[in-house]
């Protein structure tokens, strides 16, 4: 840990908590750091660090995932994705296939990408063939969709759209009164994109301390202390501990582009449900690289079970911050990251795999 980093744990250990303060993080970045640097361990016992939604694959809805496995299992169709969405497992029948990766076991074309740019480049190169990119991921994954289909992608690529947007998340959960934290670390990566007012409603609708931190020890102490001064001091804001890359109103030039290409919608997030104006939509200008306008679903096709986590998996209450991974019983026992029952074990940026990644395997306080 460097010494910037001990200076903020000492100011932190010098506030001498009385109370227990749980503080929650809404982004997988937040948490593998949390994790790799063994904050937990070094802050004051009274302070709980709670990973909240911040895992775009692990609330990417089922009915979505089922879709995607369906075309990629067309003959004419290669389907792209980020590597974390072909192993997530879905629930099926006994027998069919579960994941992306199974799809490609039994002949499927799927390719893991890196960027929306890989996508453009193959559907280049393959003319005779359509290829779909299922793209899951929230404000700062969607922005780069945006951009690629705002400058033009050949006709024979279309996109599964599966974009998020953080804040509606946790305004449900404070709106409804399921918010188990007292403060609020925002998420670094979102704000610079979308910018920090984004996260204004936290103090000034619901007077809970906020700060928007970076992605190292010394960033994520400097928001903890931040917001622990404020509830000490009575006085909530947004602080921006971010500042080298959080500018206000964030990227203008991505912004515009998500605005141009996309509208916000009421989205299902798996095992949660719906939540309001949570997600994003091609706009009818874009419609014909809509993969599911180009392929649309067979007529009395089923509808598979959007909301639900497989049978035993907690993932909807990690993801909403009501218990730590180590709570769910599976978590080590029937699911590790080399046999996940859940999403929030598959992603990199789910809570499960970082803590299991981070060697915890039990014993941390639970949420509650
Ligand atoms: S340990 Fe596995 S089954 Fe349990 S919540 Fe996490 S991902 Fe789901």
């Amino acid at each position: 840990m460097s010494d910037t980093a001990r200076q903020w744990l000492e100011r932190i250990r010098a506030l001498g908590l009385r109370r227990p303060v749980k503080i929650m993080n809404v982004c997988g970045g937040h948490e593998r750091c949390i994790g790799q640097a063994g904050l937990r361990a070094a802050l004051p016992a009274a302070i709980e660090l709670i990973p909240g939604p911040g895992c775009p694959v692990c609330i990417c809805p089922e009915e979505t995932i089922h879709q995607a496995i369906r075309l990629a299992l067309t003959k004419t169709i290669t389907l792209v994705a980020f590597g974390d969405m072909l192993r997530v497992p879905v629930n099926a029948p006994k027998g069919e296939i579960r994941s992306l990766d199974q799809a490609r076991a039994a002949g499927a074309d799927i390719r893991p990408i890196a960027s929306p740019l890989d996508a453009v480049r193959l559907a280049r190169r393959m003319p005779e063939r359509q290829v779909v990119f299922f793209a899951a991921g929230f404000e700062t994954t969607t922005a780069p969709v945006a951009a690629m289909l705002a400058q033009g992608v050949p006709e024979n690529l279309s996109v599964l759209l599966a974009g998020r947007l953080t804040w509606p998340a946790v305004a449900m959960l404070l709106d409804t009164g399921r918010a188990a934290f007292d403060a609020l670390i925002a998420p670094g990566h979102v704000s610079t994109v979308m910018g920090p007012e984004e996260w204004w409603f936290v103090p000034e609708k619901h007077g809970i301390p906020a700060a928007v931190a970076g992605f190292s020890p010394e960033s994520l102490l400097a928001a903890i202390w931040s917001v622990l001064r404020q509830r000490i001091e009575g006085a909530c804001f947004l602080d921006n501990c971010y500042p080298e890359l959080v500018r206000p109103g964030g990227n203008p030039g991505a912004r515009r582009q998500l605005e141009t290409v996309m509208r916000v919608v009421d989205a299902p997030w798996r095992g949660i449900g719906s939540i309001a104006a949570s997600g994003f939509a091609l706009r009818d200008a874009y419609r014909a690289q809509d993969a599911e306008a180009r392929f649309p679903l067979p007529a009395g096709a089923p509808r598979k079970r959007a909301g639900e986590m497989p049978p035993g998996c907690d993932c909807a209450r990690v993801v909403l911050g009501e218990i730590y991974p180590d709570a769910c019983r599976l978590y080590g026992r029937a699911c590790t990251p080399r046999a996940p029952a859940g999403p929030c074990m598959v992603s990199d940026e789910g809570a499960c795999r970082i803590w299991w990644s981070s060697g915890t395997r039990s014993g941390v306080a639970r949420v509650g």
